[in-house]
């Protein structure tokens, strides 16, 4: 079960929830600087409806962004221009926010600008092209009345055949990987479509609908068989190649290192992880496993007591539920350990994945688009219902007693949610739209390090466990190093997540098939994490350090890339 949060198209990673501008507590000390951000984003919202949606700008939902060549060349010369204005942005009259936000955006366009003149994923991958996404989420989201929201719908549905048209005219020198999942994704889109149907007959708008949604039908069907025929001649390796991978790192996770140091790291990292995981295992050997001789080698024997302890695990009727039961016994442990405050007047609610938003089980922190501070944050989880028996006992064995614990430490409290509720007190729309990733993620790998320390679940089985989860993100890093760069094989790949890391065979598969089809994103865990724990560490040091105040101050800074806030806690 992979984790997954909520992802828009664009940069938008996890776009969290934007504080109501009447919060504004202090007053910008440049209010120029406000302005001219504001403009750009307005600029950035007409030239990107898309992009606009997905921030719960519902309003543009009647326009569509289509991938063509023209878009392209105005999205370029937008980029530049404005790269232009906010470089020529003095830094000095600009506040702490201020001066992250202008790097942030300079950062974010130097990316956009990247993305599309040297990556050119638009024209090797045609899942870069999917619709779906922005008619879901305005079908879906309750933010006017239905036949309201239809409304908007229709014009945009009327656009999907452009919208495919400009998409093959895009397409060159694809990589059969991202052609066959935009085969394995038609059936998706056109649920959507099946959905929009549905529901605009039970607004009484099924006729006006008809002949829309059969021309944006046919376009899917269409868009897909020209892709099989693309199939034969698809030649493009789906590795990145250092060539791209070193600069689309630098670009996407905003590190202080380069992506071959944060490889080395890991491998350092994930020896320690491992040493500390065999001491751990070869000492619950006797009560786990008994009088037999353990095995000398040390994945065997790490294996077989993680395996042996996994079949600790609650019901799989109860799975839900369970889950909702922790919440606030995790509330309770990070205050009576003073570890950060929280805000009891902003509740978590747990819920069972939506159908809509099924497909892929697991469990996952669901904020709504930077416009929309009035929606809820939502945990769902995606009860064991549709799994065969062995499906879900593999599962269960995966988020077994432990593990458990520690995903929703991850998901939850103190990880993704409670970083997002001091992350809304910042008055930045910058950071809530454009926030950094390894941030995000690296403080959930942090959270999960920091309870450990704090005692929590304090036993060997806890620690071994830990282990397991923490090197899941170790091993992410140095799996998609070597399979982008280092031209891993499959099979290597599998033997390093299955007997190395201790994973499912199932889990490993998944994993194996997103080292393909993504790059980069697999790293930001453990880049982010390591960043963290080393400025903890430095400023440990200092006299007078105090880990809540630590905490606080370091999601004071909002979803900003962990160097930037480096540097500010580190000038003091
Ligand atoms: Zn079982
Ligand atoms: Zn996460």
């Amino acid at each position: 079960m992979p984790i997954q949060r909520r992802q828009f198209s664009l940069a938008l990673a996890a776009a969290p929830l934007l504080p109501s501008l009447s919060h504004a507590q202090s007053q910008a000390q440049d209010a120029g600087f406000d302005k001219l951000t504001e403009t750009f984003l307005e600029s950035l919202w007409r030239l990107d409806p898309d992009a606009a949606v997905a921030a719960g700008r519902f309003e543009f939902a009647p326009r569509v962004t289509l991938p063509s060549s023209e878009q392209r060349a105005r999205a370029r010369s937008f980029l530049k221009r404005w790269q232009a204005q906010f470089e020529s942005q003095p830094e000095a009259p600009l506040n702490t926010s201020q001066r992250m936000d202008r790097a942030m955006l300079i950062a974010k366009i130097q990316s956009d600008l990247w993305r599309l003149d040297t990556l050119r994923e638009w024209a090797w991958s045609p899942a870069e092209h999917n619709p779906a996404a922005p008619l879901d989420l305005l079908l879906n989201t309750e933010h006017a009345p239905l036949p309201q929201r239809l409304q908007g719908l229709k014009p945009r549905l009327a656009q999907l055949p452009a919208y495919y048209r400009a998409a093959l005219g895009s397409l060159s020198g694809v990589t059969r990987e991202h052609t066959e999942l935009a085969i394995q994704q038609a059936p998706g889109v056109l649920s959507v479509l099946d959905d929009i149907a549905k529901r605009a007959a039970e607004a009484g708008q099924a006729a006006a609908f008809k002949a829309p949604l059969a021309q944006a039908r046919a376009a899917v069907n269409g868009y897909v068989d020209h892709l099989r025929r693309l199939l034969p001649g698809a030649k493009r390796s789906f590795r990145l190649g250092g060539e791209l991978y070193e600069p689309k790192f630098a670009h996407d996770i905003q590190s202080a290192r380069t992506a071959k140091q944060t490889y080395e790291l890991a491998q350092q990292r994930r020896e320690e992880v491992l040493a500390s995981m065999q001491a751990q295992a070869a000492a619950l050997w006797p009560t786990v496993i008994g009088s037999e001789a353990p095995p000398t080698d040390r994945f065997a024997l790490i294996g077989r007591v993680i395996a042996k302890l996994s079949e600790k695990h609650v019901a799989r009727e109860r799975f839900v539920d369970e889950i909702r039961a922790q919440i606030p016994q995790l509330e309770a442990w990070v205050r009576d350990h003073d570890l950060l405050s929280q805000d009891a007047s902003k509740p978590l609610t747990v819920r069972e994945t939506p159908e809509y938003e099924r497909g892929v089980a697991g469990a996952s922190i669901e904020a709504p688009g930077a416009y929309r501070p009035q929606d809820r944050t939502y945990y769902n989880v995606t009860p064991l219902d549709d799994l065969t028996p062995e499906q879900a006992e593999s599962s269960l064995r995966e988020y077994n007693h432990w593990i458990l614990q520690i995903l929703n430490i991850h998901e939850a409290i103190p990880g993704h949610y409670t970083q997002l509720v001091h992350a809304n007190r910042v008055p930045s729309k910058v950071k809530a739209l454009f926030g950094n990733g390894a941030m995000v993620e690296g403080w959930a790998v942090y959270g999960e390090r920091m309870m450990i320390e704090s005692g929590y679940g304090a036993s060997p089985e806890m620690t071994l466990m830990w282990g397991k989860w923490h090197l899941r993100s170790v091993t992410n890093t140095v799996l998609d190093y070597s399979v982008h760069v280092l031209g891993m094989e499959q099979p290597e790949a599998l033997d390093l997540l299955v007997r190395q890391a201790f994973q499912t065979e199932s889990e490993a598969r998944e994993k194996w098939r997103r080292v393909q089809l993504t790059s980069v994103q697999l790293t930001s865990y453990f880049s982010g994490y390591s960043e963290i724990f080393a400025l903890r560490e430095q400023l440990k040091s200092r006299p007078g350090f105090d880990l809540k105040g630590f905490h606080e101050q370091f999601l004071s800074f909002g979803s900003a890339p962990v160097r930037l806030i480096a540097a500010e806690m580190l000038k003091a």
